[in-house]
């Protein structure tokens, strides 16, 4: 039978959680996934489980992830997910990276979250491996990192396990109303799934999807690189990050796995393979080694890639769409929605409830975006890319 009380697009750490918290409840739930589990960025990216530097738009998910999830969620799904809450160093080379470090501190006090300007002589002797390039750096103690895979499978696992009904290579065409309100789903195999509330959480994906009932978002899709180097010593406990736009940690087996915004990253339309390229791998060594030398003497064992849906201001879509009842989205996670995710999740899962979000996320709807006033970044951004 293809009818349960909510339906979700996309198998990724959000769909997930989303699946995990609604059978809890003993709602109804079935996923359709394009793919496979974890197969969009859930699985493919760095890790990092940060408040620090976000916009404030969406700190207040972030924090109440940190606060009331993560701390508890390995024991909650009784798989280990390597959550480990040990800082996360930033790292600024000149004084416009100091103003901003600044910034960040007083945005982050307005949330209770505590953030700390560390100066160049605290550097050198807390954290000996960072180079003398980095003359400021912002340290956040509430920051961490958890492993990826093991945080989107875990929550699949327990899903599943508690009677939410999976279905892959299951492609999602479009969404059809009933009585003005959203109420089925066709896929691309000619199957049509009805529910009480449909959950879109599928990236890019989602945007054809919200387009046939009506609705726009523009949203760019960029292929970020990750590197993986042959394990090490024990160097740092901490995420680090710098200025530069690298980011990465040492996990638990000693390797680094760290990745970076250098400006290699590929914007492929129409195509949606996930391959490794040869230059994004050997600039996102280059410009870790500036800051950290040791890394420079590791050799890299493998490298991954993974599409961002990324939106015009870089944070992310999530609540409900107004004009469709019974349909919330969580899309754009603009590259930073891991950390995030599991929050995410169970605030879709109480939307999808009639219950409201525990944090205000009113500055997260779809509709904020003055198209008007972005439409020189319509064929071309600030970044490269295209948005379409
Ligand atoms: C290299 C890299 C590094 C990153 N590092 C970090 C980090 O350190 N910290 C952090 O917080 N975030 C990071 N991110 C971002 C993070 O991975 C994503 O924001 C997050 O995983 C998004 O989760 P999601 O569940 O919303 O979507 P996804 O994980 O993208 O899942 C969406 C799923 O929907 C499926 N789908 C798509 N279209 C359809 C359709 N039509 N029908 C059915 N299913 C469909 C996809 O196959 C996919 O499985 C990184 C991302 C990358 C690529």
């Amino acid at each position: 039978m293809n009818t349960s009380d909510v339906l979700i697009i996309g198998a990724g750490v959000v769909g997930c959680a989303a699946a995990y918290y609604l059978r809890k409840n003993g709602v109804s739930v079935t996923v359709l996934e394009s793919d496979m589990i974890g197969n969009g960025g859930s699985s493919r990216n760095g890790g990092g489980v940060r408040i620090s530097g976000r916009d404030p738009r969406e700190l207040g998910i972030c924090a109440y992830g940190v606060k009331n999830i993560w701390p508890t969620l390995s024991e909650e799904l009784g798989i280990d997910v390597e959550y480990r809450q040990k800082g996360y160093l930033v790292c600024g080379y000149d004084d416009s990276h100091k103003r901003l470090i600044k910034d960040r501190i007083n945005t982050a006090a307005k949330f209770g979250i505590k953030m700390e300007l560390k100066e160049e002589e605290e550097i050198r002797s807390l954290y000996p491996y960072v180079s003398e390039h980095v003359t400021c750096a912002g340290w956040t103690p509430s920051d961490g990192v958890a492993n990826p895979l093991k945080t989107t499978l875990g929550y699949y696992i327990r899903a599943r396990e508690n009677g939410a009904r999976f279905i892959t290579g299951e492609k999602v065409l479009c969404i059809e109303k009933i009585k003005g309100r959203a109420r089925k789903v066709i896929t691309e195999s000619g199957n049509v799934y009805e529910a009480e509330s449909i959950i879109l959480a599928c990236g890019y994906g989602g945007r054809k999807i919200l387009n046939s009932v009506g609705i726009e978002v523009l949203m760019q899709k960029k292929l970020e690189e990750v590197i993986v180097t042959e394990p090490a010593p024990r160097l740092f406990d901490h995420m680090i990050g710098g200025m530069s736009g690298f980011y990465g940690q040492q996990t638990e087996h000693g390797s680094f796995v760290l990745g970076s915004s250098c400006g290699r990253e590929t914007y492929l339309f129409n195509k949606s393979n996930t391959v490794s390229t040869y230059s994004a791998p050997s600039f996102i060594c280059d410009s870790i080694g500036v800051d950290i030398p040791a890394l420079k003497k590791l050799k890299v064992i493998r490298t991954w890639s993974g599409w961002i849906d990324r939106s015009y201001d870089a944070v992310p879509i999530i609540g409900n769409i107004e004009e469709v009842p019974g349909l919330f989205v969580s899309i754009a996670s603009s590259g930073h929605g891991f950390g995030p995710g599991p929050a995410v999740g169970f605030i879709l899962s109480e939307l999808a409830q009639g219950r409201p979000s525990p944090v205000d996320i009113s500055k997260l709807h779809y509709d904020r975006f003055d198209y008007v006033k972005y439409q020189d970044r319509y064929f071309v951004s600030d970044v490269g890319g295209s948005f379409s």
